[in-house]
């Protein structure tokens, strides 16, 4: 039996970015996940699959996952799902975040839906659930294919690391409680592809990850306050 989906990471903009191409392999239609830029090359990458956009969809409202939305909505007229609303403020800053990052061309966009916890996106003849994570940015959402347990869960969680929180309304245990209350619950064997850096799996950063793995959160919950995080010098 063939997949139901099959994906390919793109990175782009100068923060290597993993923009990631996911389609219905029944029906060929496919959505972009998180077009920071280089939209020429992602128009490219599809048309060599022989694949039909059908969906763009965005994890948060940072430059480098949305930079690049707008214009490929422009050029392809299909429509753009997410974030959660709580990122609109993001939203309006990415032209000028973009010129301070060296992406003169990251344009504001304005989403056709919002998205918000447990709902669910179709692509093809497949869906993929929401789920909101926020800590990151307060309106980060999380992408999630059941039936083949893969997930492009954005900023939220890295291999080895998680986001970072320092930013204007980032929130360090809102993050903690997205990833151990909502993300480990779907299950060790989830392959996720994360904002930026090599992929990994659920399991694989709960025996490992030295910020959100099981030695981390018990002892978190036995130092309570006392508990430092270590330094987070995550790439997003
Ligand atoms: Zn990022
Ligand atoms: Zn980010």
């Amino acid at each position: 039996m063939t997949m139901p989906i099959a994906a390919v990471i793109a990175p782009v903009t100068p923060l290597q970015q993993n923009c990631t191409i996911v389609w219905c392999t029944k029906t060929m239609k496919a959505a972009i996940i998180d077009p920071g830029g280089e939209v020429d090359r992602l128009l490219k990458a599809l048309a060599d699959k022989g694949l039909t956009l059908e969906k763009i969809w965005i994890t948060h409202g940072h430059m480098d996952h949305a930079g690049g939305a707008a214009e490929l909505k422009v050029r392809t007229g299909v429509p753009i799902e997410g974030p959660h609303e709580a990122d609109q403020f993001w939203i309006d800053r990415i032209q000028q975040s973009g010129e301070m990052y060296g992406m003169p061309e990251a344009r504001i966009f304005v989403t056709d839906r919002w998205l918000h916890d447990g709902d669910k996106v179709t692509l093809g003849e497949t869906e993929f659930e929401v789920l909101h994570c926020p800590g990151h940015t307060p309106g980060h959402v999380v992408f999630f294919h059941r039936e083949t347990k893969f997930a492009q869960v954005g900023d939220v969680l890295f291999q080895g690391s998680i986001g970072r929180t320092d930013f204007p309304m980032g929130n360090h245990q809102d993050l903690i409680d997205a990833i151990t209350q909502k993300l480990w619950p779907l299950g060790d064997d989830v392959r996720f592809v994360p904002g930026h850096g090599p992929m990994s799996s659920f399991g694989a950063e709960r025996r490992g990850n030295p910020f959100v793995g099981d030695r981390a959160v018990a002892a978190m919950k036995a130092e309570g306050a006392a508990y430092h995080a270590p330094a987070n010098h995550s790439p997003g």
